[in-house]
């Protein structure tokens, strides 16, 4: 039995294979391009592991996808890979088509042909798991409920619009084909190797650097927080216990403005790593003009996780977000490798140049 996990070389896919080798030794293969975001260094104590078999591929290449699953025969897709930052969909919307949209529905098509050759048990237990956002479901006003599962889909950046198709496909792919499918719908992650152009491991990042700390607007765009290990344990309830074809909306009841988080961050970076010159962090936070489009607020009621499959997140945001800062603190050579590639002439130019 094995997995074949997509986007494994990212932020949460990396964190997922991580954490899948301390639960289980079932074999994974990572089937990831390694675009600027992908990142084998995460992976490098899985080194001559025999349980992790990595693979540099395209998830819009069908003839691969068919291969890696003939091959290997999985039990389960654990679908991570996507193009999943907005500012980049808003500056080049067409990478999130083709990898978001195209990329998903290859994935489908060759998921389908191969659980069609399955048989018996081995049909049924058969699960494509689609790993998607809270942000299909748009913005909230300050007093409506926390999404649920049934709230309408209300995409407003290319990098949503992208992922709400793929929802769209993969529910699609369940109700006419019978594919087992499920969805999660998850809120923002933060923990260890997340891309330094997101906003926690932006700002440790900067505030480290002696940079300005950019705050878009006000400030005040509301978004829920997860641990990313939690988010990874959702996962694992969803493919353990979760329904063919529903939809399990995931988060850690933890809502915040951007600038209580970039607070909470100077708080804990004044306390652990304290500037040369005594002065806080604070001194570095400069606003920037808002994102366009940009949503208010996002929050996600996540009972029914809790309540169908007992999933609950092991980490309060205070636990979370001290245990981030620390590792950003004692890996500054992943940031500082992460930092050297093409990304910084892209951070350049977005933040520093306003
Ligand atoms: P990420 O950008 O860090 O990682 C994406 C990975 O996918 C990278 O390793 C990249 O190389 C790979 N990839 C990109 N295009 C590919 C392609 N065409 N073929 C194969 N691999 C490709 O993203 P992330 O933050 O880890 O997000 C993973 C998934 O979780 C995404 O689907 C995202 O929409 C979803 N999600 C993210 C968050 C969050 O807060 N980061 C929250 C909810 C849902």
């Amino acid at each position: 039995m094995s997995i074949l996990v997509t986007g494994g070389a990212g932020f949460i896919g990396s964190n997922f294979v991580l954490d899948w080798f301390k639960q289980s030794d079932e074999p994974v293969v990572n089937l990831d391009v390694l675009s600027y975001a992908g990142n084998l260094e995460n992976l490098k104590s899985l080194q001559g592991d025999a349980r992790h078999t990595f693979v540099q591929g395209d998830i819009c290449d069908r003839a691969l996808i068919d291969r890696l699953l003939a091959e290997h025969r999985p039990r389960a897709i654990v679908h991570f890979a996507a193009e999943s930052h907005v500012d980049r969909s808003i500056h080049g919307p067409a990478a999130f088509l083709r990898t978001n949209i195209d990329g998903t529905f290859t994935l489908l098509e060759a998921a389908r042909a191969y659980w069609n050759t399955l048989e018996g048990e081995a049909k049924a237990a058969f699960r494509f798991h689609h790993v998607s956002t809270d942000e299909v479901y748009g913005s909230l006003k300050p007093n409506d409920p926390p999404f649920t599962e049934t709230n309408t889909y209300e995409p407003n950046s290319p990098y949503s619009a992208s992922k709400a198709s793929s929802d769209h496909l993969v529910r699609a792919w369940h109700h006419t084909y019978g594919l087992p499918v499920t969805t999660s719908n998850c809120s923002n992650n933060y923990g260890p190797y997340h891309f330094p152009e997101k906003l926690i491991p932006l700002m440790i990042a900067n505030a480290l650097a002696g940079k300005a700390l950019p705050i878009y607007g006000d400030g005040q765009q509301i978004r829920d927080w997860l641990y990313v290990t939690d988010h990874c344990s959702a996962i694992r309830a969803v493919l353990a216990k979760g329904k063919v074809g529903e939809v399990y909306n995931v988060g850690g009841w933890n809502e915040m403005p951007n600038i209580e988080i970039v607070q909470t961050l100077i708080r804990l970076l004044d306390e652990l790593s304290p500037r040369a010159d005594g002065k806080s962090y604070a001194e570095q936070i400069t606003y920037v003009t808002d994102r366009p489009g940009h949503d208010r607020r996002y929050a996600i009621d996540a009972r029914k996780i809790e309540r169908e499959l007992g999933w609950r997140p092991a980490e309060t945001f205070q636990t979370g977000i001290r245990k981030t800062v620390e590792w950003y603190l004692t890996n500054q050579d992943w940031v500082a490798n992460v930092l050297n590639g093409s990304y910084r002439e892209w951070l350049a130019k977005n933040y520093e140049a306003r």
